[in-house]
């Protein structure tokens, strides 16, 4: 007899992990072996979906401090002077499955969480400042263009470059997954951005628009591209492996966490448009500010439970934060929730990552699949009623709001005095790579060309690179011999 003894998911006593019910030594299995269907059925259920985009990736919780005052713009309570929080973040590829290497070229999910004593505030952002599309109509079709083919299963070039020169808002973004940043040495020397514009308000109701930057105290390092191949063959979970050892040995990663602010009027006449994802804003225009520090400091205790299951959303925001007119934002407030229901289930948010930690949950929402939270028996579970349940506090919760007063249109934005879609792509190549970093991107955009298949395809890469410069586009042509 032993006081550790196995049992069945209800708790009673089993009495092998070795041998299943048969009729005799030799004879078939009885079906009314519970515990074998309970094991095998309960191994068949572990995997949930994996995300369609950002599926590989990996994360730690830590603690975010401010170190600043920036309460004359947000009056949110994570980031009132010496606050702290207890943070989650997630870093992931885009584009591969589960199992994918870490050391393809791709962009980096830099998905934080803060959990917050007003809730649960999440950035879930790239390690770039911008994206492939600037309207969330277009994501599905975007993605599908990096995943595989249908009747291969394979991924593709001729696919990835036929989607992006078809769409020429993608440039911007291209030019810095093409560059040195493209091919990061960990996630742990790579910065992060909230990317989209967020909106700020602070005590007195002023609001302001703001871009978070997340920059690495570890600096933001390359990895070389055939040291990447290598990797990717010898140690698939490459950066997966290095965060969880670093966190292991006390080796804690950093991360100065800063915000470019713009001040609301300014949205309308600035030169580019503030709102969209493919553009940033110049720091020349609007410094960096700084708010504060993060440090990840420990690993989770369950990869599935603490990481697999984390449920991000850009939705998740605080009085005194929000949301912005930015129309990949406003679609990926739906889209994110509606995948954790789909993948986790409808109270994916009562797992123990997802509550708050720092505040309580109160509202009527209730029931449904996997229900383990619930309201006490004499509670009445609609509003309003006279039994003394929660009740909207509008003082509380402060929204993000703009003026939006139009007739209902399908259209691009309105363009600003100095959009386009390829003026920032062009400045990032010619005034912030330097020749080295240019030598690289074209040794990089030449072995994406060696993929293409298909002549209008090829022909359509020349002209993309030529309209983000003409001396790059000349170059190209001349390295392949076109
Ligand atoms: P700045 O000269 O002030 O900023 C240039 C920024 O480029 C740097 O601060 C750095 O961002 C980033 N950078 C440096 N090396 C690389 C590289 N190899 N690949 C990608 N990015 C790199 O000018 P502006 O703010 O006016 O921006 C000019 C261009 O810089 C933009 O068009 C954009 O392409 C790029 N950029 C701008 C950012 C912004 O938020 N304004 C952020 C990142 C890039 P960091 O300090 O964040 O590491």
């Amino acid at each position: 007899m032993t006081d550790n003894f196995t049992t069945t998911q209800t708790g009673t006593p089993v009495a092998s992990d070795e041998f299943s019910l048969t009729s005799g030594a030799n004879g078939t299995t009885a079906l009314h072996d519970r515990y074998l269907v309970e094991k095998l059925a309960s191994f068949n259920r572990e995997r949930v979906p994996e995300r369609n985009p950002h599926a590989k990736g990996g994360g730690a919780f830590g603690e975010f401090e401010v170190t600043e005052d920036v309460s004359q713009y947000t009056r949110a309570a994570v980031f009132q002077p010496g606050a702290k929080a207890e943070t989650l973040i997630r870093f992931s590829s885009v584009a591969g499955e589960q199992g994918s290497p870490d050391t393809w070229r791709d962009v980096r999910g830099f998905s934080l969480r803060f959990y917050t004593t007003e809730g649960n505030l999440d950035i879930v952002g790239n390690n770039t400042p911008t994206f492939f599309i600037r309207d969330g109509i277009k994501f599905p079709d975007f993605i599908h263009s990096q995943k595989r083919l249908g009747a291969s299963g394979l991924r593709d070039a001729d696919m990835q470059w036929d989607f992006w020169t078809l769409s020429p808002e993608s440039a911007h973004q291209v030019t810095y997954l093409m560059g040195d940043r493209g091919l990061s040495n960990s996630w742990r020397e790579l910065n992060g951005y909230g990317s989209h514009t967020y909106q700020w308000v602070n005590a007195d109701g002023e609001r302001f628009w703001v871009k978070y930057h997340f920059m690495s105290q570890q600096g933001v390092v390359r990895m070389d591209a055939a040291e990447a191949e290598r990797i990717a063959g010898a140690d698939a979970d490459y950066y997966r492996r290095d965060l969880y050892n670093a966190i292991a040995e006390g080796n804690f990663p950093k991360w100065d966490v800063y915000v470019q602010v713009m001040p609301y009027e300014e949205a309308k006449n600035y030169r580019f448009n503030p709102f969209d994802l493919t553009k940033t804003w110049s720091k020349k225009d609007y410094p960096r500010i700084k708010v504060g520090t993060f440090t990840l400091n420990r690993n989770p205790q369950n990869f599935f439970a603490e990481i697999e299951q984390a449920a991000f959303s850009p939705g998740n925001q605080v009085p005194g934060t929000g949301i912005s007119p930015d129309k990949m934002l406003m679609a990926r407030v739906f889209s994110y929730p509606d995948a954790q229901r789909h993948r986790i289930g409808t109270n994916y948010n009562q797992l123990p990552v997802n509550q708050p930690h720092a505040a309580e949950v109160r509202n009527y929402m209730h029931e449904g699949a996997m229900q383990f939270l619930f309201n006490p028996a004499d509670a009445r579970v609609y509003a309003p009623n006279s039994y003394g349940g929660p009740a909207a506090d509008a003082e509380r919760g402060i929204e993000a709001t703009w003026e939006n007063d139009g007739e209902l249109v399908r259209s691009a934005y309105t363009l600003h005095a100095e959009d386009d879609d390829f003026g920032q792509a062009g400045t990032l190549y010619r005034d912030v790579f330097n020749d080295e970093e240019k030598a690289r991107f074209i040794d990089t955009l030449v072995g994406q060309y060696g993929g293409l298949t298909v002549d209008r395809i090829k022909e359509r890469f020349f002209q993309y690179w030529t309209n983000v410069d003409a001396g790059l586009g000349a170059t190209l042509r001349e390295r392949v011999g076109a």
